[in-house]
């Protein structure tokens, strides 16, 4: 069987200049902070895409990407494997640094399948938003600018996921609520820790020993003792499920649940 997925997110550091008390991934409350290097990108790159067939959208974010002095070289080595890429490369950054030249180069290069995605969270926080944007328009590097700011907070807002308390008691209160949550629905993956995770929810709750890790709920891409055949098993479970047990402790990124304010600084 295949394993054609639609979204993955590579985490290429846990150091943000950002303290976003909501951030999705955790990020400000990680103890041990970790930069990947290239030559554990292209170990992890190498052993994803073996595990997986084609991916439509591979983003490289953080924390912030701009952090780690490899960034270029990293998304130089995912563009290796542009064949499996049917979409884009997406780039995440926040909009408080310049882009240097080599990973403006590097978009440039491949600027058939790369997009930039800016987030802007206000004049006050992201800064360097006016002359990244003013850079990307002068090398014609496809980009978007995902606002998150302003009062209309159903559009603009993010959800407290800090709450890791039992949500939802039976399989059957787990799957429905979250067949309603977009990174379930959509199969959003993440790498961390060189494993292939459902969302940084799943991943965070794990870390954090507020779940259990179970087999066919992650695939640790990086284990040399399991075969590639069983991680593409546990990758077709994961799919294929319609929850996993972090689901069970999370209001999950839904419809109807209240929004808070982003990018809110600790
Ligand atoms: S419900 Fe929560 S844990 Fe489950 S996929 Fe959605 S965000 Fe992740």
């Amino acid at each position: 069987m295949r394993t054609d997925i639609k979204r993955t997110t590579l985490n290429i550091t846990t150091y943000c200049n950002l303290k976003c008390k909501h951030c999705l991934a955790f990020i400000p409350y990680h103890d041990k902070k970790f930069i990947m290097s290239i030559e554990e990108a292209g170990k992890i790159l190498s052993a994803y895409f073996q595990v997986v067939d084609s991916v439509e959208h591979f983003t490289v974010t953080g924390g912030e990407p701009l952090l780690n002095k490899d960034c270029a070289q990293i998304l130089e080595e995912v563009h290796k494997y542009e064949n499996q890429i049917t979409g884009s490369v997406d780039f995440v950054t926040n909009g408080t640094m310049e882009i240097p030249d080599d990973i403006i180069s590097v978009l440039a290069k491949h600027i058939d399948k790369t997009k930039v995605v800016l987030s802007n969270y206000g004049e006050k926080l992201s800064k360097k938003i006016d002359i990244i944007e003013e850079t990307l328009k002068q090398n014609g590097i496809p980009y978007r600018v995902s606002k998150f700011y302003g009062d209309d907070l159903y559009y603009d807002g993010w959800i407290d996921f800090s709450n890791h308390d039992l949500k939802w008691k039976t399989i059957e209160e787990r799957d429905q609520n979250a067949q309603k949550c977009v990174h379930r629905v959509g199969k959003y993956f993440v790498i961390n820790d060189g494993e292939l995770h459902c969302c940084s929810r799943s991943y965070w709750r794990i870390r954090q020993g507020i779940i259990p890790k179970i087999k066919g709920e992650y695939v640790p891409l990086m284990d040399d003792t399991i075969s590639i055949e069983e991680k593409r098993q546990d990758l077709i479970e994961m799919f294929n499920k319609k929850s996993s047990t972090s689901c069970a402790y999370c209001v999950g990124l839904c419809n109807g649940v209240p929004r808070v304010k982003p990018a809110q600084q600790l």
